[in-house]
């Protein structure tokens, strides 16, 4: 399990493996969706900041 920041309800949840809905791999990166306790559809990764707007990616070439 792990503590992840929810974009809908705005709180750090404790997420358990019963809550994962999907996992994948991307560029070695490990992301996995779940449900939130609030049942807002959310996604963990940890990596570089997939899909968020800071620009400060990590350069890993
Ligand atoms: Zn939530």
């Amino acid at each position: 399990m792990f503590v992840n920041h929810c974009t809908s309800c705005d709180k750090k949840m404790l997420i358990f493996p019963s809550q994962v809905t999907g996992m994948a791999q991307i560029d070695g990166v490990n992301a996995m969706t779940y449900t939130c306790w609030c049942g807002s559809e959310q996604l963990w990764h940890d990596g570089a900041k997939v899909g968020q707007t800071e620009p400060a990616l990590a350069d890993i070439s």
